[in-house]
């Protein structure tokens, strides 16, 4: 590796990831005077770059489209003084002080603080049509899009907790929810897959999977299931079609350093943004399964660089 090094540098607060919650950990940690140096990652601006209108962030009165608000987020960390860069952390090393980041595989940042925002990206079933209308009903994040199918019929993939949470949210705003599930019961917890079972609005279709999502060549207009125990074709006419089948942790390059759950989100110490690694943090989506909001990131971007210019000057650094 070493000899693909073109470039090194010593930076004190690296910052690896440009969601709501990188972006707001280099906002704070700029006025904290620590020159967060920011990898804006694969997607910059992260997930919310793939979705239309963010409606419950607050201060946004007449909302605003996600894709907007990320470059508000990046333009405020920017004035602040941070040093927002293209690039992606492809491995690193945190094993000794300063802690080692290679971006791009071929420059070599020395840290003396880590805050790790790299956050989760929602799985897709991997269908061609479902990936034409994303953003055009189909959606998957029932709690930012679910408001734009008030009244309306939808369809949602999935049987863990999050879909049946989501189900559950949708049911309170549409008129009828499908639940496309794959086998003969759910995954979803007991409490949650009774609290489905007793929603009047919400009808199951076990052993189904989806064939395509269809549309009119502009927004989704139904979708058509399979039976995958006998085949049966269905098309079912919806407006909205949610994907709750996982989210996937954005965390590899971390494993073997920073401790994990089994499904690979970072374990940060309650209350706190920091891991078992001295002078690394995590903040946001990476980290956290169960509320994934924007504005709950953001909050854990502060407590990131809050955590770490504690550290740092507790270090002398
Ligand atoms: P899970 O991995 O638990 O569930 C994913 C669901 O999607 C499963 O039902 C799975 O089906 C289905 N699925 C996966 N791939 C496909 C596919 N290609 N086609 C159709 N269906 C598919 O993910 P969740 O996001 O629901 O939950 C993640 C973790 O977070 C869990 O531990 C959960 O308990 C936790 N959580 C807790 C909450 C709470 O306590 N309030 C809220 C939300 C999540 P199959 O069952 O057949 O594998």
């Amino acid at each position: 590796m070493s000899e693909e090094i073109k470039a090194s540098e010593k930076v004190h607060c690296l910052i690896i990831g440009s969601g709501p919650a990188g972006y707001t950990a280099a906002i704070y940690a700029a006025r904290a005077n620590l020159k967060p140096v920011l990898y804006q990652g694969i997607q910059p601006g992260g997930q919310l770059t793939i979705t239309t209108e963010v409606e419950n962030y607050p201060g946004y009165a007449d909302g605003v489209q996600g894709p907007e608000m990320m470059i508000d987020f990046e333009k405020q960390a920017k004035r602040m003084g941070a040093d927002i860069r293209y690039g992606i952390a492809t491995k690193v090393d945190f094993s000794g002080f300063p802690h080692k980041v290679w971006i791009d595989d071929e420059v070599l940042i020395e840290a003396d603080s880590v805050i790790i925002s790299t956050g989760a990206s929602a799985k897709w079933l991997g269908l061609p049509s479902e990936e034409k209308y994303n953003g055009f009903g189909v959606s998957a994040c029932a709690v930012c899009d679910g408001f734009f199918f008030k009244g309306k019929e939808v369809a949602i993939v999935g049987a863990g907790d999050t879909a049946a949470e989501e189900a559950l949210y949708l049911s309170k705003l549409c008129s009828t929810v499908h639940m496309i599930i794959r086998r003969d019961e759910m995954r979803a917890s007991k409490v949650m897959q009774e609290r489905v079972m007793k929603t009047p609005n919400i009808i199951m279709h076990f052993n189904h999977e989806t064939e395509e999502v269809l549309g009119d060549g502009q927004k989704v207009n139904a979708v058509r299931i399979f039976n995958n125990k006998t085949g049966e074709k269905t098309e079912i006419s919806v407006s909205g079609f949610f994907i709750a089948i996982g989210h996937q942790p954005n965390s590899d390059i971390f494993k073997g350093f920073v401790e994990m759950d089994e499904t690979g989100y970072i374990q940060t110490i309650p209350g706190t943004s920091k891991t078992n690694v001295e002078g690394v943090f995590a903040a946001g989506d990476v980290q956290d399964k169960t509320y994934r909001q924007a504005v709950t990131a953001a909050g854990s971007g502060c407590i990131a660089a809050l955590d770490a210019e504690r550290y740092l000057s507790a270090k002398g650094l």
